[in-house]
């Protein structure tokens, strides 16, 4: 609800119904189905999504590895496709480093100053700060192959940030590292994009890694993107069947619509929803429920009747799984420490409720 001046200003990328085919003929291939997307300044933005979703084709087209079959990009509100990839003031930072293995950690930061031509003393300065920023001072005059992978990560990171980029594109660039390494990373890119104020466009197909990182992500599938918005309402108010159970755990429950936030479950009994939809009476809906959202208790007539048919203990929480009339499977997750954590067995009668706020109403998928 900005003025739509400054909006503009606070746009550093925008993509404009693009879409990228690959190919000709019987052959083609459309990785890109009409893609529009504003991504802010200062902003950390995740594309989300499975492998061969087109993320990383979108981020080829920015950097300008790709040209597009149609459409158009603009960085701060300029045209850039006639720009190639070395005049656009975009950095990326690959998922294999692209590291030269030869050089030293000073060597490898410098060399993209050197390309560019800046001058001797300002490259002295930027990559002794850019050192600095990855906590690789006692590193400088190691070559590549006598540091760690991690280490090898920030030196690409490094490098990239160097030459002081208003856009930096990583293409999945914490996947080679191992999982202790890469929690430890996501916080240090976080916080290295909030140092920089660089704008991030960053590729991922891990849904924790994009819920830790992100202002904003995009989940994508299928070429196309399917739902924009902050982690939370990502997870808590997806809009597709496919953003619900792509990222975390979901109830999808089959219903009809029976008007003012009402569903009927068939066998079952009724549901309410806050999530307020155009659905008319009598309309198939899809419900979304998170597990850790139910709440289980001894049956009544203030929740829906449903047995116990697994409980999986998980050392923090515990997975009840519980059938209902219909057949359906459901889970509800409980923290340990909770009362309700031990009041159930397989077998068991239960009631089962959930708020009405925490249940969404699904839009099939395009
Ligand atoms: P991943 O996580 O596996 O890298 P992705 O979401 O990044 O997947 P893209 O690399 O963007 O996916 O690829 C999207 C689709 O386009 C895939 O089906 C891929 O096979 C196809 N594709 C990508 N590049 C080309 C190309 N040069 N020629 C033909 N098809 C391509």
């Amino acid at each position: 609800d900005e003025e739509p001046s400054s909006a503009q200003e606070s746009v550093a990328v925008s993509v404009r119904s693009l879409s990228k085919v690959f190919g000709s003929g019987a052959s083609a291939f459309r990785a890109l189905d009409d893609v529009s997307v504003e991504i802010r300044q200062n902003e950390f933005f995740t594309l989300l999504g499975p492998s061969g979703c087109g993320k990383t084709t979108l981020l080829r087209l920015i950097a300008g590895f790709e040209q597009p079959s149609s459409g158009e990009i603009l960085l701060d509100g300029e045209d850039l496709s006639a720009r190639p990839p070395y005049q656009r003031p975009v950095n990326t930072v690959f998922q294999n480093y692209a590291l030269f293995p030869h050089m030293t950690v000073t060597e490898n930061i410098s060399f993209g100053l050197e390309m560019l031509g800046r001058p001797k003393d300002e490259i002295k300065s930027v990559t002794a700060e850019m050192l600095r920023l990855v906590r690789l001072e006692a590193m400088a005059d190691r070559r590549i192959t006598q540091i760690s992978g991690g280490q090898q990560q920030r030196v690409a990171l490094a490098r990239a940030l160097a030459p002081k980029p208003k856009v930096l594109l990583l293409d999945e660039p914490l996947s080679a590292l191992d999982l202790q390494l890469r929690k430890d990373m996501q916080l240090e890119l976080k916080r290295l994009q909030t140092d920089t104020g660089i704008t991030f466009v960053f590729v991922t197909h891990d849904q924790d890694e994009a819920l830790t990182m992100s202002d904003r992500i995009a989940v994508m599938n299928g070429g196309e993107i399917l739902q924009i918005g902050s982690p939370r309402d990502i997870y808590d108010k997806p809009q597709h069947r496919f953003v619900a159970g792509f990222i975390g755990e979901i109830n999808l429950l089959p219903a009809v619509s029976m008007g003012e936030g009402e569903h009927s479950i068939a066998g079952v009994g009724l549901l309410r929803s806050d999530d307020v939809t155009a659905l008319p009476n009598g309309a198939a809906a899809t419900l979304a429920v998170r597990p850790e959202r139910i709440t289980l208790s001894k049956p009544s007539t203030a929740s829906l009747p449903g047995v116990i048919s697994n409980v999986v203990y998980h050392g923090t929480d515990t997975i009840f799984h519980f059938r209902l009339a219909d057949g359906l499977e459901m889970r509800a997750r409980s923290q340990n420490n909770t009362a309700q954590s031990r009041s159930f067995a397989k077998g068991d009668d239960i009631g089962w409720s959930v708020d009405a706020s925490s249940v969404s109403v699904l839009a099939d998928d395009p």
